[in-house]
């Protein structure tokens, strides 16, 4: 299989699977033109669609694709029914497509009912796991986002993490301000700013880089809890996600 990221309206990517003869699944098609110009420029076929949620930036071009391509198989939790979506998901079920086997992973926080795909080494996290950071909370607690960052985190550490926004320079500069001495997030941040003056994607990322760079990740982290410890005495792991979470959303 090829993996291929389409750019979409300011910093959305939409991953694309494509097998030796052409035939694709489209993730998270959030607008249709750049996946139609994809097509026709690579000569795919579109065999499936995986949604991860409803939010408009992650399914708004899929009635568009269903017209061009109507034999589509789209598959998304309960939440996306009315985007499109003719093969509800859920936890623990297995979707067969192309070559590949997807694991299911329910992972609510961003939204209550967001889906993870997994398919060794790929991982389909839409608005979960960011590149140094965490989706926000829209419907969900720091709790149940901080359970779903823990069943992605058992994931084997080659597994490519394929995010839905290119987030990772303000991600890794939230992490600065926390830890400004963490050496790790220093040389990371010099080589995401230089790719991004280039303007090349960080993405894909590893579970084992983001088990050094992203701090959501890095919950029973020394450092970091000395850093808590001037703030609260909660120091449990679920609890310094939630300070981290709680930071974040005002930094
Ligand atoms: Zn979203
Ligand atoms: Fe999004």
């Amino acid at each position: 299989m090829n993996l291929n990221s389409i750019p979409a309206f300011q910093d959305n990517y939409i991953w694309v699977l494509n097998d030796e003869a052409g035939k694709c699944i489209i993730v998270d098609p959030g607008e249709a033109a750049p996946v139609l110009n994809a097509i026709a420029k690579n000569n795919w076929q579109p065999e499936a669609i995986l949604l991860t949620h409803h939010h408009h930036d992650h399914v708004g071009g899929v009635k568009e694709l269903l017209q061009t391509f109507p034999g589509l198989v789209v598959y998304g939790p309960e939440e996306t029914q009315d985007k499109g979506t003719n093969r509800v998901v859920r936890e623990g079920d297995k979707v067969n497509i192309l070559e590949c086997e997807f694991s299911v992973i329910a992972t609510p926080g961003h939204t209550l009912g967001h889906l993870c795909y997994f398919s060794f080494p790929y991982l389909f996290c839409g608005d979960t796991l960011f590149s140094g950071g965490c989706g926000r909370l829209f419907e969900g607690t720091p709790k149940q986002m901080y359970e779903s960052f823990q069943k992605l985190n058992k994931l084997p550490q080659e597994t490519l993490v394929c995010c839905a926004h290119e987030y990772t320079e303000s991600n890794i500069k939230f992490a600065l301000s926390i830890l400004p001495e963490d050496q790790v997030l220093i040389r990371y941040y010099r080589e995401v700013k230089e790719l991004r003056l280039k303007n090349h994607a960080t993405l894909p990322t590893t579970l084992q880089i983001e088990r050094g760079i992203n701090l959501f990740l890095r919950t029973e982290d020394a450092d970091l809890k000395d850093i808590i410890q001037k703030e609260t005495s909660l120091q449990q792991p679920e609890q310094v996600f939630a300070w981290l979470r709680a930071k974040k959303d005002s930094f």
